[in-house]
């Protein structure tokens, strides 16, 4: 039986993976929409090789390049966040969502509208828009499966649980390539350091997020929506081998956790076969080469991030959304060279100070306070 998917975000690395996976088992797959902000070439390549009806390139100036590499090809160019959204309208039976940023949100939630499975990488749409986006599932009925590691292995140690019998939902972090650095150190981290991931191949933005944690506390207002057990249920332990990519302890004492190699084509391939299993190429885990496992309690005095996530959740509203798009912007100036990478978490801690947002009920609602949250995170950039 062939099944139909559209994948936002290309040519990013859960793209790339995603794609890996299509390939190895090309015939059960009928691509619809692949997409890209810019990256013409390579989305052209992509959406010749996968014969997919329509690409989209998300930055409407490269429409043109993204035309000229398709000319001669039956497949439909498109460009600009209207037609990225319309794109994602499309009916298949799964998206994989898969852009960076809030910069997905729009077109996650048109993916959501079609009431069937939405495979969601793309945790800045889920934290930025919260219950506006969980009541949209529940609205069309829509089958959300989480492609985060972490994510994906909760949702496979629930499965045939009651999220009344948990006790506590705990969220592993690598700690990432700052782990052990001093308060000096951090300071003077520059951007190919920190991008520098010891476990995982990812892209620059979401690098930048695990040497600050910021992924983590991302991550924890993302399980706070997928699973609705309270904050007070979740925690964030920290395990440098990312081999245990998360658990659940029962009031049985019971504790249930998925392992497995650092790849992400293992939680992709979980929720492209889910609720079957699909067969994939990773290399297998082996735990005597690995030898042993530790784990640590989060230290938030120098990496405060997970501390700020925490205290967004407990705001709600829309403080999630204007923690997430100050972090974009200040990422975004970290890995130009505009700001230390320990002033990361700072802008994020000062937009937060600064801007009590409304809370939103659309998603026009968390779009305004995502742009009002950029422009004075923006202003701090110039007194940072
Ligand atoms: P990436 O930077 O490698 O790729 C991002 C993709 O989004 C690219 O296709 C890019 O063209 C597209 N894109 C970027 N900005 C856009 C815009 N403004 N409009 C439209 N498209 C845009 O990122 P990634 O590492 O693949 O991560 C993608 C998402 O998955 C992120 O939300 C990340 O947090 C999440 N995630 C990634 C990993 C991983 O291993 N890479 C693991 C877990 C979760
Ligand atoms: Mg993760």
């Amino acid at each position: 039986m062939t099944r139909s998917i559209s994948l936002l975000g290309a040519t990013g690395s859960i793209g790339d993976s995603t794609l890996d996976l299509i390939r190895g088992d090309r015939d059960s797959w009928n691509v619809v929409a692949l997409s890209a902000n810019c990256s013409a070439e390579k989305l052209a390549k992509l959406a010749i090789e996968f014969d997919a009806e329509i690409a989209v390139v998300g930055d409407e100036a490269c429409l043109p390049e993204l035309r000229q590499h398709l000319s001669g090809t039956s497949i439909e160019a498109a460009g600009g966040q209207q037609a990225l959204c319309d794109a994602a309208a499309r009916p298949v039976d799964i998206t994989v969502a898969a852009i960076v940023g809030c910069a997905g949100l729009a077109p996650t939630m048109r993916a959501i509208e079609q009431g069937n499975t939405v495979a969601l990488a793309n945790k800045e749409a889920l934290v930025s828009a919260g219950e506006v986006m969980t009541a949209k599932v529940a609205e069309h009925g829509t089958t959300l499966l989480p492609v985060d590691s972490e994510h994906n292995a909760i949702f496979q140690c629930l499965t045939g649980n009651d999220l009344d019998d948990v006790r506590w939902i705990t969220l592993t972090a690598s700690g990432g390539p700052l782990r052990t650095k001093s308060l000096a150190e951090l300071e003077a981290t520059t951007p190919a350091e920190a991008v520098a991931h010891p476990n995982w191949s990812m892209g620059a933005k979401i690098s930048v997020d695990s040497a600050t944690m910021m992924n983590k506390g991302l991550e924890f207002i993302e399980a706070f929506h997928l699973f609705p057990v309270g904050l007070d249920r979740l925690r964030i332990i920290v395990h440098p081998q990312s081999v245990i990519h998360s658990m659940v302890e029962y009031r049985d004492g019971s504790t249930l956790a998925q392992l497995g190699p650092s790849d992400m084509r293992v939680p992709i391939a979980s929720t492209l076969a889910w609720p079957a299993r699909m067969d994939t190429n990773c290399r297998p885990l082996d735990l005597a080469s690995i030898g042993e496992l530790s784990f640590f309690s989060p230290d938030e005095e120098r990496f405060p991030a997970t501390r700020l996530a925490r205290e967004a959740a407990h705001a709600g509203g829309g403080t999630p959304a204007v923690l997430n798009a100050a972090n974009e912007v200040a990422v975004a100036a970290f890995l130009a060279g505009q700001v230390k990478f320990t002033q990361i978490s700072a802008i994020s801690a000062r937009t937060l100070d600064n801007y009590a947002p409304p809370a939103p009920n659309s998603l026009d609602d968390v779009l305004a306070v995502d742009a009002e949250a950029r422009a004075r995170a923006s202003e701090m950039l110039e007194i940072a």
